[in-house]
């Protein structure tokens, strides 16, 4: 992999990561003491019995796109993490190369899609 695919993939990657730690911050806490870990904030609109059935709705909403969110952050700081060890781009499981179209759609891919695959089913 040359330097300049793999310094656009850094550079995607920190994009990323902002983007999805702007998008946590807005409707979750940050977890000081675990890193790239949030907490879905509960909203508090009223105490009717229709506001509290709408705070929960709002909240279970949070809480699955906070996890979504998070699982990608997780992701992208893996995937950084091995670009500083020299290894990006090679599948965790099966250690093959990932093919760079892959990549570039997908920077913070640390699977081959055969893996990944395997893996969903
Ligand atoms: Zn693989």
């Amino acid at each position: 992999m040359d330097k300049k695919f793999l310094e656009e993939a850094k550079n995607s990657l920190l994009q990323e990561r902002k983007r999805l730690e702007e998008e946590l911050g807005n409707i979750a806490q940050k977890n000081k003491k675990i890193k790239d870990d949030y907490q879905a904030k509960y909203l508090e609109i009223g105490n009717k019995e229709e506001e509290n059935a709408q705070e929960v709705t709002l909240y279970e909403n949070r809480l699955s796109l906070e996890r979504d969110l998070e699982k990608i952050l997780k992701e992208v700081g893996e995937a950084l993490e091995m670009i500083k060890q020299g290894n990006y781009g090679i599948c965790k499981k099966c250690k093959q190369i990932i093919p760079e179209a892959r990549l570039k759609a997908l920077p913070q891919a640390t699977l081959c899609l055969k893996c990944k695959k395997e893996k969903n089913n």
